[in-house]
């Protein structure tokens, strides 16, 4: 007779900080499916209840509404945590500067401190942007970055490069189990229109039929990473055994600012059926990146992860999303 075998994953009572913001929202409903029960932990300083609300009545979905520069109180029975809290855009990181160190370093600590008084995994959220502005080109894990520290951006920047010391500090030190997910520019649904990241607010001014605005002259590039391709990234990289060292997750496509604007413009004109709109150009933005590709060698051989939906795809799906948006408003 043959063996069965039960390929169900076990399943664990997961917690999510920045739940309710864009990626944390996303990768609760993933986890969800997956089977797992899920505790929220969200203070709303960029993230909204709305991107929650589907869950008001799913009891394997706790909610917890709570800064995490604080200590956590006692969470009985956690089995991993994924620190995702942190605004994630300049128009929200650099409102309050001081706050957004805080939430890197305290922050970071806090849920360090609960994975080490619990003994479980934590996965930290890093950022790209510990590159800086790149001299090399596509961006290894082993590329130590070019980061103004006394600029705008530095408040996140140079917080989310501390955030992983402080990883390292608590490997090293207290043998936490840590995994650094670097994540690149990733878009998709619950990405508010209004937080001036590009991929959104193209779409809403060409859906508004407003002239799309570049800063600079449009010839910078980026590479654009949906939200189901990172989030199931996260879950591949907190799965596996790869504690070393952080590693990026993003979709190496790499894209001209100035040609993600003419796809948005054709995209949305095709499925709004709205006439095509222009796009103006403002002066660029201080220490903006010129280049920004992910290496994602590592990630393939590690994970056995990559992403699979193609920027005109998933732009689509998001497309999508902002239309139903602005009928149900
Ligand atoms: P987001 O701003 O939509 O979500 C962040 C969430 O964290 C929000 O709901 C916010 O209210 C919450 N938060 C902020 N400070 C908090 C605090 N002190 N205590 C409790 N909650 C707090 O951003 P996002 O795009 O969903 O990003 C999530 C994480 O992924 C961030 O850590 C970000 O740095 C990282 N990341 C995102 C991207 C991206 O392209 N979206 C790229 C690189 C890294």
């Amino acid at each position: 007779m043959p063996k069965i075998v039960d390929t169900k994953e076990p399943e664990l009572k997961i917690l999510v900080t920045g739940a309710a913001g864009f990626l944390g929202s996303n990768l609760v409903d993933f986890l969800l499916e997956k089977g797992h029960n899920v505790i929220g932990v969200d203070n709303f300083q960029s993230g909204s209840s709305q991107n929650l609300d589907h869950l008001k009545n799913d009891a394997r979905f706790e909610f917890l509404s709570h800064n995490i520069q604080d200590a956590l109180p006692d969470l009985v029975g956690v089995h991993q945590i994924y620190n995702l809290a942190c605004p994630a855009s300049p128009v929200h990181y650099q409102k309050d500067p001081v706050s957004t160190l805080n939430t890197c370093f305290l922050g970071t600590q806090n849920l360090l401190e609960l994975a080490r008084s619990k003994r479980i995994r934590i996965l930290h959220t890093s950022t790209s942007e510990v590159y800086g502005d790149p001299s090399i080109h596509p961006q290894p894990e082993h590329y130590w970055g070019n980061v103004n520290s006394f600029g705008p951006r530095a408040c996140y920047d140079e917080g989310k490069r501390a955030a992983e010391a402080l990883c390292y500090a608590y490997r090293e030190q207290h043998g936490v189990d840590i995994r650094i997910a670097r994540i690149f520019n990733t878009y998709g649904p619950r990405m508010r229109p209004s937080d001036g990241r590009v991929v959104s607010s193209f779409i809403a001014s060409a859906l508004a039929s407003e002239d799309l605005k570049i800063t600079g002259d449009g010839k910078s590039t980026r590479s654009f990473q949906y939200v189901t391709d990172c989030t199931q990234g996260l879950y591949s990289l907190m799965g596996s055994d790869h504690s070393q060292g952080p590693v990026n997750i993003g979709n190496p496509g790499e894209f001209t600012i100035q040609q993600l604007a003419e796809l948005t413009i054709d995209v949305v004109s095709h499925m709004s059926g709205h006439p095509k709109v222009s796009i103006t150009y403002l002066p660029p933005l201080v220490d903006d990146p010129v280049v920004r590709r992910p290496d994602i060698t590592l990630a393939r051989k590690v994970l056995g992860w990559e992403p699979v939906v193609p920027l005109q795809d998933g732009l689509r799906r998001t497309i999508e999303w902002h239309i139903d948006q602005s009928r149900s408003h």
